[in-house]
């Protein structure tokens, strides 16, 4: 299926980092007929809202890249958040796009879904076959309850939705916040104050052996278009990098890309959480899709991104 360049797109959550990926990604494509709300404009947690807004615009394709997102720290803190505002943004979203003739709707969620001891690389078919971990389930059953949702609309009234599920992402946009985001940008806004403030050490969290995938979200943009043209399954579809990182070696390679020369202490009193989480690609690779963008060179550009807007 190819999408027509002037269909109107609804890219919910545009200024966040999956979403902001998608609008660049489809505004290089020459996509012309973007739909765009602010979190002020519109507030996806209010069903009417939604629901007025959708009968008003009557987008034909749908990208559901809003969600409340945070690090392993945020997830433990704010659980009813978490949990209450993930299930009310998708249920809006997809009932309304439902009930105003959406054409292809594109859940997104993430690797979190799966079972904490699921078999590495984890497969599609490890959902629901085992505890999740505890210090992200919140938003975690959210996610499940969304890629559910999806299948049922399309059991029940043939409607087009699909679900992918990132790895960890990071890249332009992500949050840079020192507790509450995701160890990526955390480390590298670190690792830089500490390089400007001339610190000799830099404290990253736990013991440095969970291993982790990282894909950079213009890479994941890549593939949202990507499935939204090629791919009408029932079941979600893993996009990972393939590769995958200890928690050292990622801070030692955030150390080189920011310069920073001091040493690393490591905090054990803070949590690992799940020991090891690379997603099995097989399926997005065999419907001939890959990843492109390196750790480093992902890193070079984010840390690029991060000096131009953040820090000022
Ligand atoms: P997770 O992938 O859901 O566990 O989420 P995170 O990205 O928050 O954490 C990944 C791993 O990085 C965990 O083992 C953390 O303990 C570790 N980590 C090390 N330093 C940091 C940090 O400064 N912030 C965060 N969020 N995690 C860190």
């Amino acid at each position: 299926m190819s999408i027509d360049k002037s269909d109107k797109i609804y890219v919910a959550g545009h200024r966040g980092l999956v979403g902001s990926a998608v609008v660049r990604k489809l505004q290089s494509l020459g996509f012309t007929n973007l739909l765009l709300r602010t979190h002020a404009e519109l507030d996806l947690t209010v069903q009417s809202a939604v629901d007025a807004f959708f009968a008003a615009e009557k987008p034909r394709y749908v990208i559901l890249s809003a969600a409340k997102v945070g690090g392993i720290h945020a997830n433990n803190t704010y659980p009813a958040d978490f949990i209450t505002i993930n299930l009310q943004i998708q249920t809006n979203i997809i009932t309304s796009s439902f009930s105003h003739g959406v054409k292809k709707l594109l859940f997104l969620g993430s690797s979190c879904i799966y079972p904490k001891f699921a078999p590495q690389p984890i497969p599609e078919s490890a959902l629901l076959t085992g505890p999740l971990e505890p210090t992200n389930e919140w938003y975690a059953v959210a996610k499940i309850a969304g890629i559910k949702m999806c299948q049922a609309y399309r059991l029940q009234h043939k409607f087009d939705a699909i679900s992918a599920m990132p790895t960890n992402l990071y890249g332009p946009n992500d949050n840079f916040h020192p507790e509450n985001s995701h160890v990526l940008p955390a480390l590298l806004r670190r690792f830089h104050e500490a390089k400007v403030r001339g610190d000799e050490r830099v404290v990253v969290w736990g013991s440095g052996t969970p291993l982790r995938e990282f894909l950079h979200v213009d890479d994941l943009a890549d593939a949202v278009v990507f499935l939204l043209e090629n791919y009408s399954g029932l079941e979600h579809v893993n996009v990972g990098s393939g590769k995958e990182v200890s928690i050292k070696e990622l801070a030692e390679l955030v150390r080189e890309v920011v310069g920073f020369e001091g040493e690393l202490v490591w905090d054990k009193s803070k949590p690992d959480g799940t020991p090891r989480k690379l997603m099995d690609n097989s399926k997005i690779e065999s419907l001939g899709w890959q990843p492109k963008i390196s750790l480093k060179d992902g890193l070079a550009d984010t840390y690029k991104w991060y000096l131009e807007n953040v820090q000022q």
